[in-house]
């Protein structure tokens, strides 16, 4: 009788994990997070970003047919965008049992900073919110800087954070989960050390930027962000010729503008000290390749 039942057996216990395999869905706001989840989840989780690369992540809304998937989500990770806030307390009620994580957890965060623009522009920028109606959608001064994801060093804790998350919900694929972070944090340790060497020979630590995306960035590399947009705005007339002024001073021939955002301000500055613009993608989703890159576009185009 055991003899004849063994192979049955067998074949119930193979049965068993490909029935129970439905994979874990798993929502993010921003894509690089889709694939640290990815990277870190395997074929055990489904991810999807809810902004898209190429669309504003400060003034994105979710749409309706988003916000319906999300009602049968598993987990939901948070990173600061500020469309979060108003989703979360739909989410509740629309999917109690969900798990909120929020990416930022035991990171050392950092505020958006204060830049090159002059006690005169107080009034400008005064006058620009007059006529700007919703203001609340940009960075607002005193804002955490929500960018963590453009650091590979803080990458690599949210990749723990990640797959402490994934065993949480799923323990039987723990020994998954830790094999895939371990693999994938040892990229982006690759990555960082890449990028160190890239950045080693750049001329100068200084680099201008449209939208200030890279603080986090600028900061693991000892660099200096000085960005162009101002609070989410564009900056008015005053505010520009004082960054031209800048970027002459510096010696700066490239301006760095990113896909979410209009390059018209950008191209003023270019124009004005005869240089160009080039474009690096913060919410590009193939991660590393995409840093790799981005840190040598930096690299030429910081100045003292
Ligand atoms: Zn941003």
């Amino acid at each position: 009788m055991l003899r004849f039942f063994a192979p049955l057996l067998v074949l119930t216990c193979l049965a068993i994990p490909a029935l129970a395999a439905e994979p874990l869905s798993v929502f993010v706001s921003v894509p690089p997070q889709a694939t640290f989840v990815t990277r870190v989840g395997g074929d055990h989780v489904e991810v999807s970003a809810l902004i898209r690369p190429g669309t504003n992540p400060h003034t994105f809304e979710p749409t309706p047919r988003q916000v319906a998937a999300l009602a049968a989500a598993d987990l939901f990770v948070r990173i600061g965008m500020p469309f979060e806030d108003a989703l979360m307390h739909r989410l509740r009620d629309l999917n109690p049992t969900m798990v909120i994580a929020d990416a930022r957890d035991g990171l050392p965060l950092r505020r958006l900073e204060p830049h090159g623009h002059d006690e005169h522009d107080e009034h400008e920028h005064e006058h620009e919110h007059e006529h700007a109606g919703d203001h609340d959608h940009g960075h607002d001064a005193n804002a955490l800087d929500p960018h963590v994801w453009t650091s590979p060093p803080l990458v690599i804790e949210m990749a723990g954070a990640i797959r402490d998350q994934l065993t949480r919900l799923d323990p039987g694929h723990a020994a998954d989960y830790a094999a895939n972070h371990d693999a994938f944090v040892a990229e982006l340790r690759a990555l960082d050390e890449a990028i160190r060497a890239d950045l080693a020979s750049a001329p100068g630590r200084r680099f201008m930027v449209y939208h200030p995306a890279w603080g986090y960035f600028a900061e693991t590399y000892d660099l200096v962000q000085i960005p162009i947009e101002f609070e989410g705005k564009t900056p008015g007339p005053r505010t520009l010729a004082s960054l031209i002024d800048q970027a002459r001073a510096a010696g700066i021939r490239v301006i760095l503008v990113e896909p979410q955002f209009s390059p018209k301000a950008a191209e003023q500055v270019a124009r004005a000290i005869d240089g160009r613009v080039e474009s690096i993608d913060p919410l590009a989703a193939d991660y590393i390749a995409n840093l790799r890159s981005v840190a040598r576009t930096i690299a030429g185009a910081a100045r003292p």
